[in-house]
């Protein structure tokens, strides 16, 4: 399985097909090779305003992201790696990169923008 954009631009590497179990914010870095989901409570601030009007959002590591897809980091974008907005370059605004040393070192996806893609890959 992978991720991929609405509008087809993929997102990840070949991922798992199964959800792994809940992600714990609390918990360590987000496991590679797979995919989670976190509830969003108004206990969870992952980016500002844009996520409150979702139930749940997708997570997936860092080293699963394509790198392509990752913007080069520049300061400004997070204190020494990306806390930064995931936008397509469709133009579409997909989820937040959190690799920041405080953070979980994965990526944040709003369901509605994505496609999980289990056809080929
Ligand atoms: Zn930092
Ligand atoms: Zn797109």
């Amino acid at each position: 399985m992978i991720i991929t954009c609405k509008c087809g631009e993929p997102l990840t590497n070949k991922i798992g097909y199964k959800a792994s179990p809940r992600f714990d914010k609390e918990d360590s870095n987000m496991l590679a090779g797979s995919f989670s989901y976190i509830k969003c409570s108004r206990g969870i601030v992952w980016d500002q305003d844009k996520y409150i009007k979702q139930k749940k959002l997708i997570v997936v590591a860092k080293e699963d992201i394509l790198q392509e897809q990752v913007p080069k980091f520049e300061t400004g974008m997070g204190c020494c790696d990306l806390d930064w907005e995931w936008v397509c370059s469709c133009g579409e605004y997909l989820g937040h990169f959190n690799f920041d040393c405080w953070q979980e070192k994965c990526a944040t996806l709003i369901p509605d923008k994505i496609v999980l893609c289990y056809k080929n890959k």
